[in-house]
């Protein structure tokens, strides 16, 4: 869409936002037990200028905190002279689980990112995502969401999305993650959800739930203003293209490598996350060092995701390998070479997905 020339408009909610105008809001999805206001800190960037509108969540997962940081930050980036079109920033999109800092609605446990674009009349979780989806997301144009592991797991930085759809390939490259996975998105989810009505919406996933982490950060607050800059949002600007991509296709080959035996794992493969056929990734042992399991490598891949907490039971995901090809590999190795991995080091100690 080429919106440079378009009409900038007020952004309505129950308010409305004049086009030039910043407004930081509290927006009521639901009430506690003691019939408080559940109120959601949302920023409203309306350009000057006209063009498309964008959102950006956080915190779906209440635990899952890198996101809320890059949305602060971005959120705190631009004025409305620099944007053409509007920002939608859902700072924290499930406030009841950010209040207890944990992954799903405390009630029920319900997960909020299962139940868009919910119901009116539903339960608590599908009242909230509701009146979330109807009065920001259904009005945008373009959408990312930013999510983490799961705790006592870590993700490799990288963007989940329909990559069979071609309007949603191009948001994912211009986002300029090094990798991207495909994946249609699990039902209910705000990606498939926003995706199937006609909004483009890409996942990133990055690092480990309850943590900011910086090097990670940095590279998502780069990557919305690189699609910023795809979409003209920022017409001044030129998106970024990473030195090297790894994009799978449906079909393409990622496996969980999964324990046989029970027993302590040690992770052996690192720091970076590049592991060649045959390498070892880690060994599981049992308490009296009778019997060590190594776990090697069943192909050349990156490890997207690892298990953090050192113990498993046969059939626990150990990591997430993703098979990539020879060149991909010589510009990943290249890239090491030249210590542009070092700032990735920390998934070594750090570092699944889920969205
Ligand atoms: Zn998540």
């Amino acid at each position: 869409m080429d919106a440079r020339d378009s009409e900038p408009e007020p952004f309505r909610y129950d308010g409305e936002v004049a086009p030039g105008e910043t407004r930081h809001i509290r927006y009521e999805v639901g009430e506690t037990y003691l019939g408080d206001p559940v109120e959601i800190p949302v920023t409203i960037i309306n350009g000057h200028h006209g063009g498309p509108t964008v959102f950006l969540t956080a915190a779906i997962h209440g635990d899952e905190l890198n996101g809320v940081k890059v949305v602060q930050e971005v959120a705190d980036r631009y004025d409305p002279s620099d944007i053409h079109g509007t920002l939608v920033c859902l700072h924290v999109t499930n406030v009841p689980a950010y209040h207890a800092q944990q992954r799903y609605i405390p009630i029920y446990d319900q997960d909020l990112n299962r139940s868009f674009p919910g119901k009116a009349r539903s339960n608590t979780a599908e009242r909230m995502a509701n009146r979330i989806y109807r009065t920001f997301i259904s009005q945008c144009d373009y959408g990312i969401d930013f999510h983490t592991s799961t705790r006592n797991r870590t993700t490799m930085y990288h963007v989940r999305a329909d990559l069979e759809d071609p309007e949603v390939t191009r948001l994912a490259r211009a986002f300029g993650a090094n990798v991207r996975l495909y994946g249609g998105g699990d039902g209910g989810s705000l990606r498939s959800t926003a995706t199937a009505d006609g909004i483009p919406t890409i996942t990133v996933e990055m690092g480990r739930a309850q943590r900011l982490q910086p090097a990670l950060i940095e590279k998502a607050v780069a990557g919305t203003e690189s699609v910023l800059a795809e979409y003209d949002l920022l017409p001044e600007l030129e998106p970024t293209e990473p030195s090297w991509i790894t994009e799978t296709a449906a079909d393409s080959t990622k496996q969980w490598i999964r324990a046989d035996t029970g027993g302590l794992v040690e992770m052996q493969w690192g720091p970076y996350p590049l592991v060649h056929e045959g390498e070892t990734i880690c060994t599981v042992s049992d308490h009296f060092k009778t019997e060590e399991h190594v776990v090697t490598a069943p192909f050349t891949g990156l490890i997207v995701g690892s298990l953090e907490n050192p113990v498993a039971l046969p059939g626990h995901p150990l990591c997430h390998l993703l098979k990539i090809d020879a060149e991909t590999r010589d510009e990943i190795e290249a890239e090491i070479d030249a210590g542009e991995f070092d700032g990735y080091r920390v998934w070594n100690q750090d570092f699944s997905s889920d969205d």
